[in-house]
């Protein structure tokens, strides 16, 4: 009898010993092995984000590229799970542990941004964790396949949800909404649906390398080569 016993306390002395190593904030690379995508709309409920007088403000168009990606990565057989579903606020300490309490995860966060000069547009990516480059790098990449994109590199930052990762993440900035142009296209769905194409296809060949992510709804009719007709079987010979 007391054997069992013995037993079980080693492995809750264990447990509680792995418990304090993810504590003292060691990054685990799972950027190989992550099964889930912890995907984190910026902003919600009284945190509107980034504002502008004319369309949406961010909270609305980052819930949105969240729900496109999210549909397209659980399309590609990858479980999800989102910060926020709605137009709620959820503090950062809140959106960090929901990230950190799963098993074997990345997390990804969209955002727009905002600045005072207008005429600043395109695309930027945040990382914090060296484990997190790849992945960064990835992201700012596939971006940089978008027609007329600006490319503003990819950075290191100090934002809580990065810093207090336990597992890989980046912060994606999809565009300026203070610019004419990014903020134009930011509030076109098709573009949207584009952006989260392009981080789902960067997430995916991430985990399972190159040629392996297929894009889904209209724009993979719209990315089918034009010139072909229905697929005809070769000529026999
Ligand atoms: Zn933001």
């Amino acid at each position: 009898m007391p054997r069992p016993i013995s037993l079980a306390l080693a492995f809750a002395l264990l447990a509680s010993l792995g418990a304090c190593a993810t504590q003292t904030g060691r990054v685990k690379n799972t950027t190989k092995t992550f099964t889930t995508v912890v995907v984190d709309a910026g902003h919600g409920g009284k945190d509107s984000g980034a504002y502008r007088r004319s369309g949406p403000p961010e909270k609305v168009v980052t819930l949105d590229v969240a729900q496109r990606l999210e549909r397209k990565l659980r399309e590609s057989q990858l479980k999800t799970v989102m910060t926020r579903s709605s137009d709620v606020f959820i503090p950062l300490d809140e959106r960090v542990g929901i990230e950190n309490s799963q098993k074997n995860a990345i997390f990804v966060s969209i955002h727009f941004n905002d600045s005072r000069k207008r005429g600043i547009h395109g695309y930027e990516t945040y990382y914090h964790s060296g484990a997190s480059f790849d992945l960064a790098n990835r992201i700012q990449s596939k971006l940089m396949t978008i027609p007329h994109s600006g490319n503003r590199g990819i950075h290191t930052a100090n934002f809580r949800v990065l810093r207090m990762a336990s597992y890989p993440a980046v912060l994606v900035e999809c565009g300026f909404l203070s610019n004419r142009a990014d903020g134009n296209q930011a509030r076109d769905w098709e573009y949207r649906e584009l952006l989260a194409d392009r981080i789902a296809e960067a997430i995916v060949e991430q985990r399972y390398g190159p040629g392996v992510y297929q894009p889904s709804g209209r724009l993979a009719l719209q990315l089918q080569p034009a010139s072909t007709g229905p697929a005809l079987p070769p000529a026999t010979r």
